[in-house]
């Protein structure tokens, strides 16, 4: 998937990303959301455009982490990292991020593999 728009709530980025992504992205209202895709690569974002300067930039957005916390926000639903994508202009947020992490990721199957809750990933 080459070139793909990406809504947040302060414009959109133009991104490289994996079908995978396009399915996450995809909330059935027709266009592409970034939010729900995680955090992308500044390499895999081409442009940007920021309702605030109504002005689309080629360069990605600056990617700005606000935190890292481990933090259960649900059961087996742990929230990684947040952060957002701000207008390299203005510094406006683009839109936002999070990435999540299920503690067992295979638990709707019966063959549940434990070295996700041991191993501390990243
Ligand atoms: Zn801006």
């Amino acid at each position: 998937m080459s070139n793909t728009t990406l809504h947040g709530s302060g414009g959109y980025v133009i991104a490289n990303i994996t079908e995978e992504q396009v399915k996450k992205a995809d909330l059935g209202v027709g266009k592409l959301f970034l939010a729900p895709i995680g955090k992308l690569e500044e390499q895999k974002i081409t442009k940007h455009y920021c309702k605030i300067c109504e002005e689309e930039f080629d360069s990605p957005p600056k990617i700005h982490l606000e935190e890292n916390n481990r933090e259960e926000v649900a059961d087996n639903l742990v929230l990684v990292e947040r952060g957002q994508y701000n207008c390299q202009k203005c510094n406006s947020t683009i839109g936002e991020y999070r990435v999540f992490e299920k503690q067992d990721e295979t638990g709707e199957v019966g063959n549940a593999r434990p070295n996700d809750l041991t191993s501390d990933s990243n």
